[in-house]
This record gives structure tokens, C-alpha cells and sequence, in this order.
């Protein structure tokens, strides 16, 4: 059979490696840190840096497409696994969502509504980009944000040294805060025919910077859900894209405004696992290997609930629930902050 490469070993490595062996692939991770989550369910693993050329050509010689979990591969890791085997979804897609600025430009450009944002190069650009758009607004680091972290709110425009202070350097983007209702994602896929699929919106609530619970259906009219679907479609088209990809959306009263999105299966996407035939990982597995995708059809009212640092402890207490699916990663190791599990609670 053939084999589906996975940069990156967490959580999403391990449920993508999980949907590849029930459609008869084998998986084969790449991942820096040791006892990766994934590791214990794929066929193989390499544990090694981004910057082992040779265990890089080792690992894309092994493999007959390459995906990822984890957007912040390196450029030239990148290059060297691409000129031996294709890399799905394609460049195009992790250059443009690497950067909050770069990623903001793109759906701008694409006549998607975004918060009013400004370029922070340095400390000289600040005081512009305040009195532009004013307070209170969110400072981002251009790369490397994940769970709020890299984030500064100004509730005032006397935040901004503090909040400057807090990036510690990093280009940055200064974005107008949203009085949004609620957040709302798309978890959407398209395959090689260019066939697109998306799953029913799912309703976020994030607690401490990190997503908390996700609901379907999310509080959305015909007409909203309508645009969520067709505001996904339209970004998977203009990126070529080939797999699943979850887009980020606030509820205004002025209609969807998109936050950010991720060129891989997504944390609000795993109710699918339990309210869908197929789920976004065998979706994902499906597109990258030139299958057919499955519809989104959702066949019950779920609440995914994230299990994060001690929530762990609730296990026990959880396994009573008897219509509640149970996900958990295999970590090593609990710490606060980190996503353990997560359980899918069906509502109807
Ligand atoms: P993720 O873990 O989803 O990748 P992240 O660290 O990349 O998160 P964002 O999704 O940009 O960060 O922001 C985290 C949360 O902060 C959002 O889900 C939203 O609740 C809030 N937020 C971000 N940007 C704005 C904004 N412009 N206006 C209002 N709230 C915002
Ligand atoms: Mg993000
Ligand atoms: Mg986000």
C-alpha cells in the first residue's frame, strides 16, 4: 500500500494517522520532539530536526505524499522533501498562513472581510497605526501564534508601549478589535478534482486563549451559513488547495468577518468524528490521496469539549457518560495549558 508522510506528531498527526490506517495507508510521522502523540499509531517515525537533510530525504523517499499538522515547517525542510515527493495541500497555502499579515492581505484581496488591520515593522510605525485604528484593537506577532499566545490587547491607545514591549521585537500586525456576537469556523475540504466539501459551522468558545468547546449547529440563519460555506469555498478555490482547511469566522451584525485560517484539519473540526460518516481526518487523507470526498452531512447535535492540563482527571467520570465519545492523545505527560483529549458529547 502506499505510504502518507506527516510533518508533525501531535494530536492532529495521530487522528490523521488513525483515518490513513482505516483506508488501508501507511503512515509515516516526522517529528523533532521526542515520544511524539502519533508516534504510537503510525507505521513509522523519524525524530529528527527540521535541519537533518538526510533524515528528511530518508523520510520523503519513504513516502508517496507528504502532509502536515503543523504549519510552521521550515522553508528549506520544505524544499528538500518537495523536490522528492508532493506536498499536499500545496506551498501556497502554508506561505500565506505562516503570516498574519501576508494570510490578512490574501483575504482582503479576495473580497472577504477582515478586521481593519496595519503592518507593526518596527516601534516607529506604532504611533500611525494607533491613531489609524485606534482602541481597542489586538497586537499579533506576525508568525508563530497558536492559542493566544503572541497576542497584547489595547483597551486603551496608552497600552501600546506595553503592548510593543510584549512582542519583544517580533513583526507584528495591529488589528482593530471585532465586537463580534459569537465565533463560528468552516471546516472545509477540496479534492484534486476540485470537488469542495464543507462540514456544518461549528459555534467556538475559548477559554483562557485556547478553544474551550465547540457546538453544531452553531446560532447562524440560512443566509449566514450560506456565506460561512461560500466565504471557505471561495479561499480554497483561489489557493488551489488540496485537503481540509478550517477557516476562523466572527458573528457582527454587519455580517461574517474572517479571522484567520488554518491549512489543516482544525481543533473546532472534531465533533466531525462523532456527527459525521466522514470526518475531517478521513477527509484529509481522502483529498491528499486523490479520492472522492465524503459529504459533510452532520447527523446529530454534538458539543466537543476540550480536555486540557487536569480536565484529565475527569476521565473517570466522563467514561459514565454513555453517549459520549472519549479522544484521548497519549501524552506523556500532563501540564497546564496542554490539549490532552477531548470528548464529543451527543446533544440529539
Ligand atoms: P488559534 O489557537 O485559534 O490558532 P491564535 O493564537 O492564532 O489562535 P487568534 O485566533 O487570532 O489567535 O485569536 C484568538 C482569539 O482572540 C480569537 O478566537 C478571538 O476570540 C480573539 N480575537 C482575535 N482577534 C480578534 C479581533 N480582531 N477582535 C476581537 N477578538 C479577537
Ligand atoms: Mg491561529
Ligand atoms: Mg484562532
Amino acid at each position: 500500500g502506499s505510504t502518507i508522510g506527516i510533518l508533525g506528531g501531535g494530536q492532529l498527526g495521530r487522528m490523521l494517522s488513525v483515518a490513513a490506517s482505516r483506508l488501508g495507508f501507511k503512515t509515516h510521522i516526522f517529528e523533532p520532539g521526542a515520544n511524539p502523540p502519533a508516534g504510537h499509531v503510525a507505521d513509522a517515525v523519524t525524530t529528527a530536526p527540521y535541519e537533518d537533510e538526510n533524515a528528511l530525504r530518508a523520510f520523503a523517499n519513504s513516502c508517496d505524499v507528504v502532509t502536515f499538522e503543523f504549519e510552521n515547517v521550515p522553508t528549506a525542510a520544505l524544499d528538500l522533501i518537495e523536490a522528492q515527493v508532493a506536498i499536499r495541500p500545496g506551498r501556497e497555502a502554508l506561505r500565506i498562513s505562516q503570516d498574519r499579515l501576508t494570510e490578512k492581505t490574501f483575504l482582503q484581496e479576495l473580497g472577504l472581510n477582515v478586521a481593519p488591520f496595519a503592518d507593526i515593522p518596527d516601534r516607529a510605525a506604532m504611533e500611525g497605526a494607533v491613531a489609524e485604528i485606534g482602541a481597542p484593537s489586538i497586537l499579533k506577532t506576525r508568525r508563530f501564534g497558536y492559542d493566544g499566545k503572541g497576542q497584547a490587547r489595547l483597551r486603551t491607545p496608552q497600552d501600546a508601549d506595553q503592548a510593543l514591549a510584549d512582542m519583544n521585537g517580533a513583526p507584528a500586525i495591529l488589528e482593530g478589535f471585532v465586537d463580534f456576537s459569537h465565533e463560528v469556523s468552516v471546516i472545509a475540504a477540496r479534492s484534486f478534482a476540485g470537488e469542495v466539501a464543507c462540514f456544518d459551522p461549528g459555534e467556538n468558545v475559548h477559554r483562557n486563549g485556547i478553544l474551550h468547546t465547540t457546538t453544531v449547529p452553531a446560532r447562524l440563519s440560512a443566509a449566514q451559513r450560506t456565506d460561512a460555506v461560500l466565504m471557505a469555498a471561495r479561499i480554497l478555490n483561489a489557493l488551489d488547495y488540496i485537503g481540509v482547511l478550517g477557516v476562523e469566522l466572527f458573528v457582527t451584525p454587519r455580517g461574517l468577518i474572517v479571522n484567520e485560517i488554518a491549512p489543516r484539519v482544525h481543533n473546532s473540526g472534531h465533533w466531525t468524528q462523532n456527527g459525521c460518516t466522514v470526518d475531517q481526518f478521513e477527509q484529509h487523507i481522502r483529498a491528499i490521496s486523490g479520492w472522492p470526498l465524503g459529504d459533510g452531512t452532520r447527523y446529530a447535535d454534538v458539543t466537543m469539549e476540550n480536555l486540557i492540563g487536569d480536565d484529565m482527571d475527569r476521565v473517570p467520570e466522563l467514561a459514565r457518560e454513555a453517549t459520549t465519545a472519549i479522544h484521548l492523545y497519549g501524552k506523556a505527560e500532563t501540564k497546564p495549558r496542554r490539549k490532552m483529549g477531548h470528548v464529543n458529547r451527543i446533544m440529539r
